[in-house]
């Protein structure tokens, strides 16, 4: 089984430590790929998103490791991106303009009539964003957020979808389930346009070792649908440290292979499980 990581944030945005210590972590890990994928910068930037400033330094750095990383490991150079839509840059521009090797899109922020709902930071904050934005309806908060993921999917065209269902992060099945069938049903329209689309779905161990969330993203029945729609699949920890590059990193194959998976298929290689 091959060892991997393409989904990472290091000290260019919200991660810790540098590019280089990732590196040295997953030579020792005996990893054969690497993939740096800091947050893209977006209007209004957050502290978490990579700084506009820094975009080329970002890009020089990586590629140093990409000349300095030896025969054994592959470095690849990515960002994963927001999609607001009217509000951040095409894909396709930031591709082009630092020469990416791959991106991964997420939606972190979604976009409400009153604002735009938050679902990645403290857990007030979510359930705030629903009160403010979506007037307390949780069915119309994260349909939204449903319904922005196929935007993302059918027009950017991502190589990666990035935890696909993290809308359901700080709710742990309070105020709403997965098993209502509005949710199963915005969760279908979703797999059917990545199907569509030839995106990859990550699954993102993230929640779990952070404690943030009981399940991965996305949760089992989603992973049963790719595997259904003979969708790829591959495994993230969407580390931010070095010592999270491997995290939860074999529990989440077993779950593949549990499911009914055989390989797994990023942007570059396909790996047995
Ligand atoms: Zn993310
Ligand atoms: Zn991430």
């Amino acid at each position: 089984m091959q060892l991997y990581n393409l989904h990472t944030h290091s000290c260019f945005d919200d991660g810790k430590e540098s590019p280089e210590n990732y590196l040295r972590a997953a030579q020792e890990l005996g990893f054969s790929a690497l993939g740096f994928s800091a947050h893209a910068p977006i209007p209004n930037p957050p502290p978490w998103c990579l700084k506009q400033e820094n975009l080329h330094q970002y890009a020089e750095e990586i590629n140093r490791l990409k000349k300095i990383a030896g025969p054994e490991l592959k470095i690849y150079h990515g960002l994963e991106i927001d999609y607001i839509p009217d509000i951040t840059e095409d894909f396709s521009y930031w591709m082009q303009k630092i020469n990416l090797d791959y991106c991964i899109g997420s939606v972190h922020l979604v976009k409400g009539n009153q604002g735009i709902w938050f679902i990645d930071g403290p857990a007030e904050g979510y359930f705030e964003g629903v009160r403010n934005i979506f007037g307390g309806d949780y069915k119309k908060a994260v349909s939204a957020f449903f319904h922005q993921s196929i935007a993302m999917v059918k027009t950017q065209k991502p190589d990666i979808i990035g935890h696909l269902d993290k809308a359901k992060m700080h709710n742990k099945e309070l105020h709403f389930s997965q098993n209502e069938p509005w949710y199963i049903e915005a969760a279908e329209k979703l797999i059917k346009a990545i199907k569509e689309n030839k995106t990859i779905v990550e699954l993102n161990t993230r929640g779990l070792y952070t404690g943030k969330c009981e399940e991965y993203f996305p949760s089992s029945f989603i992973l049963e649908q790719c595997l259904h729609y003979h969708i790829p699949v591959m495994v993230s920890t969407d580390a931010h440290q070095p010592n999270q590059l491997n995290s939860y990193f074999d529990e989440a194959c077993k779950l593949l292979k549990d499911i009914g998976f055989k390989k797994i298929q990023t942007p570059f290689f396909e790996s047995e499980l």
